[in-house]
């Protein structure tokens, strides 16, 4: 996949537009690679167009590493131009127009790295992986962004008419890009590694307000409902001093409130049974919470 080519003069103002040192023609050695596209690969996820665009501009820079040295010795390469390919008539599978997203690389040339430049330059370098985080992931089903809730569909399965895969899409930001044994992306032999710890915690924080928002409404809630009670509870036999039904109610919750409450309304109004039982005696006990009733 990845090939070197000429390097002219447009090429190494690119290039020098990174390096600290002025670098020369001599100096480097460049080759083209595809970092991903918008195909379904094997994990049943592929990346929007857009996202491909908005990748081509994150990846520029960006650095990549060779980390097949036995010797442990990582070899790094800089994409300093990228661009998106379309081909003629090709389509992904599930029929759009193919698109890649393609970068041109360079290294600085060395001793150490001479193997390896000639290892690329023999085409036997194939894989590349990607890592860069996404803020949306859209479910091919439903629609649902996983990245804010999840959804019941299992990515390769097949629901009536529809393949559920993952859409990934709005890219935040890219890291880096390797080179890997086996593939993911089934064209270009591309792997991809995104990162979605940034967007899970942000949606972490958003339902940890809305928690918070949802308590301070029921809170409110319950003193509205507690305080009815007080009130009604003045009305009605035996009489309880507000101390007292405060006492009795405070381990209620909303719901046991509220019953007590429309029992309370039936008993005021003259509605309520007339056993003769006063609504204290059929409050619940401390530790019963179930099968309460007025
Ligand atoms: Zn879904």
């Amino acid at each position: 996949m990845e090939k070197a080519f000429k390097i002219t003069g447009e090429v190494m103002e690119k290039i020098n537009r990174f390096a600290v040192q002025p670098l020369e023609e001599k100096d480097v050695f460049c080759f083209s690679l595809t970092l991903c596209d918008n195909d379904i690969d094997r994990d049943g996820e592929r990346f929007s167009d857009e996202a491909l665009d908005k990748l081509a501009k994150l990846f520029i820079g960006k650095t990549g590493i060779f980390d097949h040295d036995p010797k442990g010795e990582k070899q790094t390469a800089r994409i300093f131009d990228t661009h998106i390919k379309s081909f003629d008539g090709r389509l992904t599978s599930d029929g759009k127009p193919y698109l890649a997203l393609c970068a041109s690389a360079y290294m600085v040339r060395t001793g150490a790295n001479a193997d390896l430049i000639k290892e690329i330059s023999g085409g036997i370098k194939k894989e590349v992986s990607v890592s860069c985080a996404v803020a949306r992931q859209i479910c091919s089903v439903c629609g649902a962004d996983r990245n804010k809730s999840a959804c019941a569909h299992i990515k390769g399965r097949q629901y009536g008419e529809k393949l559920c895969y993952v859409t990934l899409d709005e890219p935040t930001d890219a890291y880096e890009w390797s080179f890997v044994a086996v593939p993911a992306q089934v064209n270009a032999g591309v792997t991809k590694h995104y990162d979605v710890r940034r967007e899970e915690s942000r949606t972490v924080s958003k339902l940890k307000g809305e928690l918070s928002q949802a308590a301070k409404r029921l809170a409110a809630a319950y003193e509205c409902v507690r305080g009815d009670v007080l009130r009604l509870s003045y009305f009605c036999e035996p009489f309880y001093s507000a101390q007292q039904v405060a006492k009795m109610t405070e381990n209620m919750d909303i719901l046991q409130l509220i019953e007590l409450r429309a029992a309370l309304e039936k008993q005021v109004q003259g509605t309520g049974d007339d056993d003769g039982e006063s609504f204290i005696t059929r409050l619940p006990d401390k530790d019963d919470n179930t099968d309460y009733t007025v």
